[in-house]
């Protein structure tokens, strides 16, 4: 017999989406006792879950760096669609060229929902990161009819709190969707004749003049030097912001 904590800390490992195998070594059991908490306490404790699943309306427990990062890529690039039954898709759209991101994403949405099952969906190009729960507006307030930028995008409070919390994880978010990290060319002629000179930046681009708002005060709060490039672009540039940024960030991967 295992302590009950052991039991319970095992079973919230499993809902965070950890496989059995990592489950049993953090916990110091046997695979096979993982397994059978896993599928013999799913049942009825499963079913009551589900109606528990909620962090706005039944007060479960939720994982806020997960959720920071979720938040900037529902509002860089994400949407919420209405089902049957009272039934919402939260959808991520993935491009391809970057694996990691579809990866990150299912982990999040995930970590955030526990309950609900992610999906990835191929499509021309990309993946769509999708996820069916009643719940995706309570934790998506913004969600609404028409695209975001025709629209008021305010943060609850609850949320300000949260990004506040974890801009870094909220930035990552909004990059990994509707963001990028290239090389800007520059030419400069010196006496010596001309020279090109690289150096790495990042751009967020959004029709969203609140969402581009929120990306800035985030930065704000992370000291990381910007300007907007356009009216929809934000720009990180220096090299110490750069340098800065790429600690919460990183490389497209
Ligand atoms: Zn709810």
């Amino acid at each position: 017999m295992h302590p009950r904590a052991t039991v319970d800390r095992a079973l919230r490992l499993s809902e965070q989406g950890l496989i059995d195998r990592e489950v049993a070594r953090i916990t110091g059991v046997s695979i096979g006792a993982v397994q059978k908490w896993r599928t013999g306490h799913r049942r009825t404790p499963d079913k009551e879950r589900k109606h528990a699943s909620c962090p706005r309306c039944h007060g479960a427990k939720l994982n806020e760096r997960a959720y920071a990062y979720l938040l900037g890529l529902y509002l860089g690039d994400g949407h919420i669609s209405q089902h049957r039954r009272g039934v919402f898709a939260l959808s991520i759209a993935c491009g391809d060229v970057w694996p990691g991101l579809i990866t990150a994403a299912k982990g999040a949405m995930r970590r955030v929902m526990p309950t609900s099952r992610v999906f990835g969906v191929q499509r021309t190009g990309m993946t769509e990161v999708k996820s069916y729960s009643k719940h995706w507006p309570c934790l998506f307030p913004q969600h609404g009819p028409g695209m975001k930028h025709t629209r008021k995008i305010e943060l609850a409070d609850w949320q300000q709190i949260i990004v506040d919390r974890y801009p870094g994880d909220f930035v990552r978010g909004l990059i990994h969707s509707d963001g990028y990290r290239g090389v800007n060319r520059v030419r400069r002629v010196l006496a010596d004749g001309e020279h090109w000179y690289e150096y790495p930046r990042y751009l967020f681009s959004n029709k969203s003049l609140d969402i581009l708002a929120l990306c800035g005060q985030a930065l704000d709060r992370l000291s990381v030097a910007w300007r907007f490039a356009r009216w929809d672009v934000i720009s990180v540039a220096k090299r110490d912001a750069v340098a800065l940024l790429d600690a919460f960030v990183g490389p497209k991967y």
